[in-house]
């Protein structure tokens, strides 16, 4: 008997598929159940400092210890590296020999937020405020009235660091940016939406009290700053030697009635980062030696000593290539790797930006994207066939829930991430990560089914 219509298009069509119809009950519980702690990493985890100083101290907790070139690591050793407070390699020693390639996954821990100014305090109008610039691209009108933490360390003048975490606990006080009443925003309100509020106009307000006296002007201030040197023994020209970054102060949150979603600062990228942790720190002893990266730097191009496009993570695996006699450039070229980011979330309000059959869906899984890039692809790594195949088979045979998506459409706008990085190393690359709603917002949302699908990719990955 010959096939019907429906036969053929059961057996050769292909349907994306929506998690929360294909997930079991118990997979259901276990993507919730998984939430709950990347809630708890997020919460504090807000810059890339904390996000060191967190995923270090749980990795101590399941055995990993201080990387050391000069010793020879044995299959199942697990060893981390520090790299200036502001980036991290976790890696544990795989059964087969490293010439044979390494597993990389590396995600970034910098996400978008207001600097402060070198020279930051300034008192206006009797009250006191911070300078900022910005960091990573931020739509900045989203910045403003709303409760903003302080996050950081001061270097002294005698090389003494002074941490700063203000805004996260209950009784902790807030800043703010403050923005103009309706009332008063006619002209304001007829500026092009960049510059709503400009940059110079990302102002945080800190203190409104006068030190009390009749003499002398900037009162304000000078109250400040004797606050700050009761509490933190710092002085204004400590600010010359700080990195202070300004975050929202709320706490991540379920969303929605069926609490499906995460709302969270900072997902971008830190979902990449705790489900490549979870998944590194649960390793026994892998096939191939696994190499997890997190990253400094990525909003502003991967520069710098502590970004992907220094040296540290290739020296590392140089290291573990020359504890086994090998050249580095044998493993490099064997070795593999998922660029974890995030992508943009079909959003049902603004879906004119997308095009329909590769845009990412929430619920649908791990998103995988081929290349990236803008105006044909251009700065994108575009992964193989051969490599996308790999993965493709590795997912169906571990049951991983996935997609395939592009950023937008065709020359509509466009972005990138450290893939083309690691591939410059000459290693096969893909991007990973999951669909984020209002990506690069203050509050981004993405979906527990993803997130817990990606960590799931992660784990086949690694094994
Ligand atoms: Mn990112
Ligand atoms: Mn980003």
């Amino acid at each position: 008997m010959s096939k019907t219509a429906k036969d053929l298009k059961n057996e050769l069509s292909f349907q994306k598929k929506n998690g929360g119809l294909r997930f079991s009950e118990e997979e259901l519980a276990s993507a919730f159940t998984f939430n709950e702690g990347y809630k708890t990493f997020l919460d504090h985890s807000k810059t890339e400092r904390e996000a060191v100083d967190t995923m270090v101290s749980m990795a101590k907790e399941k055995g990993f210890l201080e990387f050391d070139a000069d010793k020879t690591y044995a299959p199942g050793d697990k060893v981390y590296l520090n790299n200036r407070g502001k980036s991290l390699i976790l890696a544990v020693i795989g059964g087969e020999p490293v010439e044979k390639g390494v597993k990389i996954i590396a995600s970034h821990i910098d996400s978008p937020r207001l600097d402060l100014k070198q020279v930051p305090l300034y008192e206006n109008s009797e009250m006191a405020l911070f300078k900022t610039h910005y960091y990573g691209g931020i739509k900045k009108y989203q910045w403003t009235a709303m409760p903003l933490s302080l996050h950081g360390v001061l270097m002294k003048k005698d090389l003494s660091k002074v941490t700063v975490r203000i805004g996260e606990d209950e009784n902790d006080p807030v800043f703010c940016v403050t923005d103009l009443l309706p009332h008063l925003a006619q002209e304001q309100m007829k500026r092009p939406a960049a510059e709503l509020i400009k940059g110079e106009e990302l102002n945080v307000l800190i203190g409104s009290l006068p030190f009390r006296s009749d003499e002398e002007s900037e009162l304000v201030k000078t109250a400040i700053l004797s606050a700050l040197w009761e509490k933190y023994g710092i002085c204004e020209e400590d600010f010359l030697s700080a990195e202070l970054e300004v975050v929202p102060a709320f706490k991540a949150k379920d969303v929605g009635f069926d609490r499906s979603l995460v709302g969270s600062y900072g997902q971008d990228d830190r979902v990449c980062a705790y489900t490549s942790l979870m998944a590194t720190l649960e390793l026994g002893t892998p096939s191939a030696t696994v190499v997890t990266v997190f990253a400094d730097k990525e909003e502003v191009g991967s520069a710098g000593a502590t970004g992907l496009r220094c040296v540290f993570l290739k020296d590392f695996i140089e290291d573990l290539a020359a504890m086994q006699g090998k050249s580095v450039r044998k493993v490099l070229a064997n070795s593999k790797c998922l660029s974890a980011d995030v992508g943009a979330a079909h959003d049902p309000t603004f879906p004119d930006v997308d095009e329909d059959l590769n845009a990412a869906k929430i619920n649908y899984g791990a998103l995988i994207s081929k290349f990236t890039g803008s105006r044909g692809k251009s700065g994108s790594n575009d992964a193989s066939a051969e490599y996308m195949g790999e993965i493709r088979k590795l997912f169906a045979d571990n049951n991983v829930l996935w997609q395939t998506a592009e950023l937008g459409r065709v020359d509509l706008g466009g972005g990138g991430t450290v893939a083309s990085l690691i591939a410059d190393l000459n290693v096969d690359t893909v991007d990973i990560g999951v669909p984020v709603l209002s990506m690069h917002s203050p509050y981004e949302i993405t979906s527990k089914i993803d997130v817990y699908s990606l960590y799931r990719a992660f784990v086949a990955f690694n094994r």
